[in-house]
């Protein structure tokens, strides 16, 4: 009660500065008023320092947009160098009338509608009496502002009438019909500076390993990195994979052994190029450069595609494994000490504070379902789907990706029809959790989350500046 209490004061006193600045102001030379604007600034930033701070959410739920045949006009992945779209829209999940690009939209604007509790100005008692029941110490207030990265998707006759259908939905950047380049959903996310972004999706194939709820995260550089050097033939063995726990690579088809999967991905997540089925690049298939696809600190400098369209070797655009080097910003940040935060060791003892944000989500929702009377085998924390995805890869937030379930599933179709408040419930008491903590009730719960919040500060550097402010110039 004492934290809650010290938020709504501080409130009311800047209320009260604003209120006695206003009067004053019509009374005082304009010397007096400079001054007097500085020393507002100064309390109001002193009293931000000293009072919690605004934790920025994303709600990210997938698609929405749809594959429609012509991919030149209605494709994702522009790719600037060619003025084309990479790949065609990727439209999601359905089974028996039941589409995963609804669903996930309906439980975030659920969420968001708990999430609006914690905001400044929200109706915390609301969220506190939900609160109370998954834990019996008063929950701290702390402040959330969240947002929704698409709007609604469901009516299609309305989205095919629009003049570019997939516009808002696209992850990528692309152009409007003056050739103007416009934000995706990606750079749209990063404008925000998130704190953590909460990715919902939803499957429809899964294998008997995968039927439950399932973390999605982006493996570390390191490992990428030895498979760059495996693939350049400076690593003979294969234990640095076989031996990693992200050895359950994301296979497209179970034709491949994992390691030509993740081999794959490798080449395409650094020279943008696929492999081929006998391993070598496969250059008609070429990805692009999808940290120059969105609009962030970590593009190329303006005028890269000239350099790019040529492919030369020993540069970041090298089209050879052989003569790639990894040159620019994105590069260094992939280095960096943030991203292993992000991506590698941490509370599940590997993921990092994506794979934790993810597992605790889930288990959030696991156990809410729970306390709800609603239980069932396939009610589960499943391993998670490793590889180069790329919202979590784009973003500095701490992400957070979860697949919901199966739509092809019967269980998880009656929780998406009808269980959608409690999947809501587990998600928003989640988020809370990563960014406050919460101390949990004794439950012998198999899926018991931890409670624990995320080590926000970390992400500080020495000279005060944090990391997720930084995926904006
Ligand atoms: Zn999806």
């Amino acid at each position: 009660m004492k934290n809650f209490r010290r938020g709504g004061k501080t409130r009311l006193f800047l209320l009260f500065v604003i209120t006695r600045y206003k009067n004053l102001m019509s009374h005082m030379n304009l010397i007096a008023s400079i001054a007097l604007i500085g020393s507002v600034m100064a309390v109001g930033n002193f009293l931000s320092m000293r009072s919690e701070p605004i934790f920025r959410v994303v709600l990210d739920p997938g698609h929405g947009g749809i594959s429609l045949p012509n991919i030149e006009l209605h494709g994702d992945r522009f790719d600037s160098i060619s003025k084309k779209y990479l790949s065609p829209f990727a439209e999601g999940a359905s089974h028996k009338g039941l589409w995963e690009h609804e669903l996930v939209y309906e439980i975030a604007v659920k969420t968001k509608h708990l999430l609006d509790c914690c905001a400044p100005n929200g109706d915390f008692a609301k969220f506190r009496q939900i609160l109370l029941r998954y834990s019996n110490v008063e929950p701290k207030r702390i402040f959330i502002e969240s947002y929704l990265s698409r709007g609604p998707s469901k009516n299609r006759e309305e989205i095919l009438k629009r003049e570019d259908p997939n516009a808002e939905f696209r992850l990528y950047d692309y152009p409007n019909k003056n050739g103007n380049i416009l934000p995706g959903r990606i750079s749209r996310i990063n404008s925000i500076k998130p704190h953590l972004v909460v990715s919902l999706h939803i499957t429809k194939e899964y294998s008997t390993a995968y039927r439950g709820l399932s973390p999605v995260i982006v493996a570390p550089h390191s490992l990428l990195d030895q498979g760059l050097s495996y693939l350049q033939g400076k690593i003979a063995h294969k234990e640095f994979f076989t031996l990693s726990p992200y050895r359950e690579w994301f296979a497209e088809s179970a034709k491949k052994p994992l390691f030509h999967w993740f081999l794959s991905d490798v080449a395409s997540y650094f020279t943008g190029y696929p492999l081929t089925d006998d391993g070598k690049i496969d250059i008609k298939s070429f990805k692009g450069y999808r940290y120059n696809m969105v609009t962030w600190a970590y593009r190329d400098p303006t005028g890269w595609e000239n350099l790019a369209r040529n492919h030369p070797e020993d540069s970041q655009y090298s089209s050879s494994i052989d003569r790639f080097i990894p040159n620019g910003k994105f590069w260094e940040r992939e280095k960096s000490v943030y991203e292993f935060y992000r991506r590698d060791n941490g509370e599940e003892g590997f993921g990092g504070d994506n794979m934790y944000a993810s597992s605790e989500i889930i288990r959030f929702i696991l156990f809410s379902l729970h306390l709800h009377g609603q239980d069932h085998p396939h009610q589960k924390l499943t391993k998670p789907y490793i590889s180069t995805w790329s919202v979590p890869l784009l973003v500095n937030a701490i992400a957070a990706f979860v697949e919901l379930g199966s739509v092809a599933n019967a269980r998880h179709r009656y929780l998406f029809i009808h269980k959608q408040e409690e999947i809501a419930e587990g998600i928003a008491v989640g988020i809370y959790s990563l960014l406050a903590g919460i101390r949990l009730n004794k439950s012998s719960f198999r899926y018991l989350p931890k409670g624990k919040r995320l080590e926000f500060e970390k992400y500080t550097s020495p000279d005060g500046s944090c990391y997720f402010d930084k995926a904006v110039k």
